[in-house]
């Protein structure tokens, strides 16, 4: 479950990200490689910051990592870096960015409340946790 703070405060970049990342999403397949990459940085950095008091984070030891980081690397572009230039939050914001104007230009549609037009929780919801909506009948 939600926290209560979480739901009581509606950002429409937040809850367009949550859209296009959570279930369903519409990344593109280079999107998706920054995501993999992001996530391969992110448990690298827990067994940096450990000083490597751990054997492995979720089941896959550093070297493990540290090799898959690297075959990451074989598939990297300069499209790529650019996509992931300035890091996770800059990133997660360009695809929002990508998504409006996709939407602006008919290509894509991000799932919208029909009542109060608020970016509901999933690209798959039928429902709207921020007017309760329900629109699985439709
Ligand atoms: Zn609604």
């Amino acid at each position: 479950m939600s926290s209560e703070g979480e739901l009581s405060r509606y950002d429409e970049d937040v809850a367009l990200m949550n859209q296009a990342f959570g279930v369903g999403g519409s990344l593109t397949e280079l999107e998706r490689t920054a995501v993999r990459e992001f996530l391969i940085r992110e448990k690298l950095e827990r067994f940096d910051n450990a000083e490597m008091k751990y054997e492995q984070v979720e089941g896959m030891t550093y070297s493990e990592m540290r090799s898959m980081l690297e075959r990451q690397k074989a598939v990297r572009s300069s499209e790529l870096d650019s996509l992931m230039e300035g890091g996770n939050e800059n990133f997660r914001m360009r695809v929002c960015e990508r998504l409006r104007q996709a939407e602006q230009t008919g290509e894509f549609a991000i799932n919208h409340c029909p009542l109060c037009r608020k970016i509901v929780r999933t690209a798959l919801a039928k429902q709207c946790l921020w007017c309760g909506a329900d629109w699985h009948q439709e």
